[in-house]
Order: C-alpha cells, then structure tokens, then sequence
C-alpha cells in the first residue's frame, strides 16, 4: 500500500478528505509488518487492538467530527517506555513478562493527540549498546544491508521508521541511541534539551542524560511531534516549565546571517572520507542560503567517550538495583534463600552487557574509586558543557557528523565493547552537556548506506535546529545539492 509511505501530515490530509480509512491504514500495516519483519526484526510486539482504535477513528470520520493531531496516525515505540496493558520489555529476560499497569507521559500525551500505538520495537537491552545485537530477542537488521546493524540502542525503533512500517516512532537517547541508529537507517531523530520531555514512564539508564524523542520520516513530522510530547509535568520533577513552541511554524524560516559552527575536533583523522564530504557539501548549500560557516573548537571534545562510560555505568547500576525477582518480571526458579534467589535472578535475567555495565558502575561508585573515577568524570563533565557554552557565545547552532563511520556489519564489534563504545563519539557529549541535537540525513555512501548529519542547539532552541534540518533536507530533496 503506497499510502504507508506518506508522512504524518499527508496521511492527516488522506484522513480528512474521507480518501482512506484509517482501520485500512492499520490492516495493510499489520499486515506488512508480519511479512517484511521477519527478516528485520524491528518490532518485538505488534498491537492488534489497534484495529479496533482505529475503526473508532473511522466512524469519527464518518460523521465528519474534528480529529486531532494524530488521530489515526500509527506510531511505534521503543519497548524501554511503558505503555499501559502492552508488554514493555527493555529487550531484557528480565522483564520479559512485564506489563506495565500505566503509560508514560509521553504516551499518555500521544494518546490525547489521538495516535495509535502500533507496537514496540526492538532495542539494545536496557538502551545499552550502538548496535541493536544486545537485544535478548536477537538483533534488528538495517533495512538498507540485511547484514549491517541499524545502529542503536533505538534501531527498532529507526529501522520500523525507515522501512514504512509505522508512521513515526518515539526512542530514548542517553549518549546517542536516536541519533546513531537515525544516522544509519537515513532517518530523523531528535534528541530534546534534558527536562523539555517528561521522562515519567521511561524505565531509566542513566537519569542525568536520558531523555525521549521523536523519530520521523521527515523533519516536519518532527517538529510535530515533538510539539505533542514536550513540556512540563509535574511527575517528572527535572522537566522544566518553560513555553513549548510551535516548532512547525518556524519551517521555512531564512537562514541568512545565522552562525554556524564547525568544531575543528569532529573532523579528525578515522572518520569515514565519504561522511566528511557530504557534510562538507551540505555546509557549501549552507553558505549559500546564507549563513555564516565558522570553525570552532571544543578543546575537551575526547575526554567525552571516557565521562560518559563513567556516569552513564555509575548511573545505570543504581538505577538496575531495582530489578531483583521481587517487584518487577522475572524470578530464578531454582534457589535455597533470599540471597540465592537476588543473585540468580540477576545472573540468568541480565545479559552479559548489562552484567559489564554494571560492574563497572559499581566499581567507579564504590569508596577508593569514588573520586578517581565518579568525581573526576563530574569535573571533566562540566568542563565539556563548558566548552559548548562558550561557542554558543559565539555560533547559533553546531555542525558536526552523527557518526565517525557508516552501518557497520553485524558481528563486526560485538566482542569488543571498546570498539563499540567508540561508535558513540560524536554524540555522547551533547548528552553530557544537556544540548538538544537531530539527526539529518544527508544522502548515500557509494555503496547505498544512509549519512548522517548532527546539529547541535543552544539549551532550549530546538526549533533553530529543526529550522536549520529543514532548509537541508529541502535542498537535498530538491537536488541541488548532488
Ligand atoms: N550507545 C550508547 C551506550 O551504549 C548510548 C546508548 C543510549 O543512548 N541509550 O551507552
């Protein structure tokens, strides 16, 4: 069904001009989601109820009643954010029988626009990984080479998106996980400023970087998004009460004069020679709309790998104390007392990259290493967000590849968590820094792999962000820029 491949706001155009119904819409969907999937992989859990939503949107359209933002608009959702009476797994043993008794905010939020929740994608367990292969249900494969990754932890999330089997999809992204996997499945996944989105209902990584955001086709179903799910609440104490824009409104809007920084760090030696190009190109079409290109530098740019694998670690071992056969999932069936039981529940309900993550959070936690590691990592932290306050004295919005290389094989990096973790380079510091950051895509490698493109923005401007991705993307679709 063509209609699949329509963005939010066209299959919105469809709906109210009476062209299709939405239980139509949701039937051809499931139905190329049992078919295609099977060698993908991006959905752990496909929502059948969601035919009886959507034929209630049907009869509203019948009678010609309003219908709200996403009303009858199909969305995915990574299985790390709770949805009430749906399976939320992590993609861990651990919760595989859990069903949360509530939905997230962001869910809730997207329910009030009238949106379909069609099912929930595939991740790295826990949201630790780049790659999706940490999955305790098997890996997702990169729609555009069955034999690369889709990037991570949210490629289920972008890989639904990428290959027309949802409409938009919301991921979490705590040192990367929506802009890399963006990056490799051709995408557009923002990362909002930390506290613009209510993160109640997200089953937390590491609380001082994670945040939720919008996956989409297209920067406009971003900027729409987005809208929906921003803004204070008040069970999730660090969102932050500041206006939400109307981001789509500021579409279109010229670039002239904007400034634009390229951090001279992003673009060292071991990046991919065909990324660096394109967003060499991209940045020529810039200049010509207008803007104003200037190198900059961010000097702690490579203490960011090393911070972040402290805090996120530090953070993720407290945060998975929780998970112990009591309240939450999974229980061992065989153990002799309480303390048998806390240990072989986590021993055989965790896998072995959560194990790794959380015996390296504990020892940078535990007194000796405290201050060596955690408070060291605290300090260069603030260091790095130094680094980008200064520049935005300076520039408007950064420029900087999403990632240092394209899709990478399945396998490839699994046994070397070093490699792996070095996937995540150019994104973990805007995380560390609280920033708001997308991921554009910009094209193809020779060998037809998406690129990616990041823009990073000032604390709270994520429509000059959204404004810049859009003037990229038109250019891009209008061929001006091969
Ligand atoms: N890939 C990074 C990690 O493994 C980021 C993960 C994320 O953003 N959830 O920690």
């Amino acid at each position: 069904m063509e209609t699949l491949k329509l963005s939010i706001w066209q299959l919105r155009e469809l709906y109210k001009k009476k062209e299709v119904k939405p239980s139509e819409v949701v039937m051809s969907l499931i139905e190329e989601i049992y078919k295609k999937d099977k060698e993908i992989h991006s959905y752990l859990y496909i929502n059948e109820k969601a035919i009886e939503q959507a034929k209630k949107v049907d009869e509203k359209i019948a009678k010609s009643e309003n219908l709200r933002e996403l009303e009858g608009i199909p969305i995915s959702i990574k299985d790390n954010i709770c949805t009430k009476e749906i399976p939320t797994t992590c993609a861990s043993k651990i919760l595989q029988n859990f069903i949360p008794p509530y939905d997230a905010t962001v869910i809730e939020r997207l329910k009030n626009a009238g949106a379909i929740i069609i099912g929930k994608t595939n991740m790295d367990e826990f949201a630790f990984g780049s790659s999706t292969e940490n999955s305790a249900f098997g890996p997702t494969k990169n729609p555009f080479d069955l034999n690369r990754v889709p990037g991570g932890s949210s490629g289920g999330s972008t890989a639904s998106v990428a290959s027309n089997l949802c409409f938009a999809s919301l991921g979490s992204d705590t040192g990367g996980s929506i802009r890399q996997p963006s990056a490799f499945c051709g995408v557009v996944g923002m990362k909002p400023t930390y506290g613009r989105v209510s993160r109640y209902g997200l089953v937390a990584f590491a609380s001082s970087l994670d945040q939720i955001g919008p996956i989409t086709k297209n920067v406009r179903d971003n900027t729409i998004l987005l809208k929906i799910i921003s803004g204070k609440d008040k069970k999730d104490s660090t969102s932050v009460n500041i206006e939400v824009p109307d981001y789509e409104k500021h579409l279109g809007e010229e670039i002239k004069n904007l400034k634009i920084g390229v951090p001279k760090e992003y673009f060292i030696e071991g990046i991919d020679r065909e990324i660096k190009e394109k967003i060499f190109k991209v940045l020529k079409l810039l200049e010509k709309e207008g803007a104003i290109i200037e190198e900059i530098t961010l000097p702690h740019t490579s203490y960011g790998i090393a911070t972040y694998y402290i805090i996120a670690t530090a953070e993720a071992s407290s945060n998975l104390a929780r998970f112990d056969g009591v309240k939450y999932g999974y229980r061992s069936k065989n153990y002799k007392n309480l303390f048998e039981m806390y240990t072989k529940t986590r021993g055989e309900g965790f896998g072995e990259e959560v194990k790794r993550r959380i015996i390296l959070g504990t020892y940078v936690l535990s007194s000796g290493y405290y201050e060596a590691y955690y408070l060291k990592a605290q300090k260069v932290r603030t260091l790095i967000k130094k680094d980008f306050e200064l520049a935005f004295e300076k520039v408007d919005v950064i420029i900087t590849p999403t990632t240092p290389e394209l899709p990478f094989k399945i396998g490839e990096k699994k046994d070397d968590p070093l490699k792996m973790y070095l996937s995540d380079i150019f994104t973990v510091n805007v995380n560390l820094s609280g920033l708001p950051a997308i991921n554009i895509p910009i094209g193809f490698s020779l060998n037809k792999l998406p690129i990616g493109l990041q823009i990073i923005g000032n604390f709270f401007k994520e429509e000059e962000i959204l404004k810049v991705g859009y003037v990229i993307e038109k250019n891009i679709k209008e061929e001006k820029y091969e």
